[in-house]
């Protein structure tokens, strides 16, 4: 069979999603394939979190020291500079444009008074949607895509790229569900936007053989870089393979990213098996998972008290993980220190030592051991949550090259006709190591240039 479009998208994330919309709204008839059943891909099962400088909620809560260039400074150097500077600077002077996309043309509700400051940030900078997760973004998108009715076919699989004469993308060649192939054809070329590689062990081990199964992963059974694949196929450049992230505070049972967690940004402490800190908490992902891989038993815990939950809200906005936790055994609400420590058989005396130390940092606000950046909250207070952690594969920084209008570029630096790529399928914009809040900022903005620019 044989449809044809303007434009074809791969892939039904935070990126696809920015692309359609923004693509159809300039004139052309769109189509998003979705290998999946269902769409949203790691966007969906994110914390939905998103950076931005100057944004109207870091007016309401008093932040009037962030600009674009400190946004700038942050992510560079959060990738220890290997980032391309000039996509940083689009990233950072664009996110604010993106966030205010999102909340009044895409009706994404973001929490009005309530800011993250993620690790490697210098301000609290990351907009959070109602219920902290991308389920608010991706359903918001789902609405936008009916109403301008842009289809979505689902358990839709994008195989191989199509090309003519001259090497100019044409379409997509696709396996449905039940096995039917499909051949998309896209007269103004073709956007891949299909995701990362973090559930592809093989992928995985190939670009950083440390990765291997003995990780888990946070992400959807969807992220197996088939965009990368398909792309290299027609001689498409990629960058940054290497570059694979763990995310530091994951379920030990399932490896899945704990969101309740994110007490963490607020003052939650880690410590290890002996009841002692070992890292500063807002220190960047790579770091903070290489700090719990060498202590004992390569895992921590994190800790904190009713105080702080009554700041983050992450139990009250994820009871289902919180319940799960509890079931699974790697989550104790404990009335006393003592309690917390004995659950996990840690020494109640170094733990107490520990805290008496928290105590007292908190009051000077100086954190005298790590230096933590936002200043320790007391944890004189019960009761407590004391939560087993491990890292897990999270996040793909490298992939696709891309320049600035997201035209994919092949071996020799020229430009493949006829093909875009945003999202974490793209190389270019992390470095080594991506921020926290930094992909939900870099997949609405990319993926929106890309669907004005492949219209052009
Ligand atoms: P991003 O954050 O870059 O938008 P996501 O992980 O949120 O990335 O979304 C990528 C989507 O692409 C996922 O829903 C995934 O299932 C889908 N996808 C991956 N490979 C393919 C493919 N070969 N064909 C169609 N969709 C794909």
């Amino acid at each position: 069979a044989v449809q044809n479009f303007d434009v074809v998208v791969i892939g039904a994330g935070g990126a696809g999603f920015s692309a359609a919309i923004e693509a159809k709204q300039a004139g052309a008839n769109v189509i998003i394939l979705e290998k999946m059943p269902t769409v949203g891909g790691n966007t969906l099962i994110s914390g939905g979190e998103m950076n931005a400088p100057n944004t109207w909620v870091q007016q309401a809560v008093g932040i009037t020291d962030d600009n674009v260039e400190l946004f700038y400074e942050d992510t560079m150097k959060g990738g220890d500079n290997v980032g391309n500077p000039e996509m940083v600077r689009i990233l950072a002077e664009q996110a604010l444009g993106s966030a205010e996309w999102l909340r009044d043309e895409i009706k994404v509700e973001f929490i009005p008074d309530q800011l993250f400051q993620f690790g490697g940030h210098s301000r609290k900078r990351a907009l959070i949607p109602v219920g902290h997760t991308g389920a608010e973004l991706i359903k918001k998108f789902k609405a936008k895509t009916d109403e301008l009715q842009i289809p979505i076919k689902t358990d839709m699989k994008a195989e191989k790229l199509l090309t003519d004469a001259n090497g100019k993308v044409t379409g997509v060649e696709a396996t449905s569900g039940a096995g039917q192939k499909i051949t998309f054809n896209a007269s103004k070329g073709v956007i891949i936007a299909s995701g990362g590689f973090g559930s592809n062990v093989e992928m995985r081990v190939k670009y950083n053989p440390e990765l291997d199964d003995t990780y888990m992963s946070t992400d959807t059974p969807g992220s197996t870089g088939d965009g990368i694949v398909m792309a290299q196929e027609i001689n498409a450049d990629i960058t940054n393979m290497k570059n694979i992230q763990t995310y530091p505070i994951c379920n030990p049972k399932t490896g899945v990213i704990s969101l309740v967690a994110d007490s963490r940004f607020d003052g939650a402490i880690l410590i290890n098996q002996s009841g002692e800190r070992f890292v500063e908490e807002l220190e960047r992902r790579d770091v903070i998972s290489q700090a719990i891989l060498a202590q004992e038993g390569r895992y921590a815990y994190q800790l904190w008290n009713q105080g702080l939950e009554e700041i983050s809200k992450t139990i009250a906005a994820h009871p289902d993980e919180y319940e799960q936790m509890i079931k699974d055994g790697v989550l104790y609400k404990a009335d006393t220190l003592e309690d917390a420590a004995k659950f996990f058989n840690i020494d109640p005396a170094k733990l107490q030592a520990t805290i008496d130390k928290v105590n007292e940092y908190a009051k000077t606000g100086k954190d005298l051991d790590f230096n933590h950046r936002a200043g320790l909250v007391s944890l004189a207070k019960g009761p407590y949550f004391i939560q087993k952690a491990v890292p897990s594969v999270h996040h793909t920084m490298g992939g696709l090259v891309i320049d600035t209008d997201t035209r994919v570029l092949n071996t020799e630096g020229k430009v493949i006709e006829g093909l875009f790529a945003a999202g974490e399928v793209t190389g270019v914009i992390h470095g080594s190591n991506r921020l926290g809040g930094n992909a939900i900022a870099d997949i609405i903005t990319f993926g929106r240039i890309s669907g004005k620019q492949i219209v052009k």
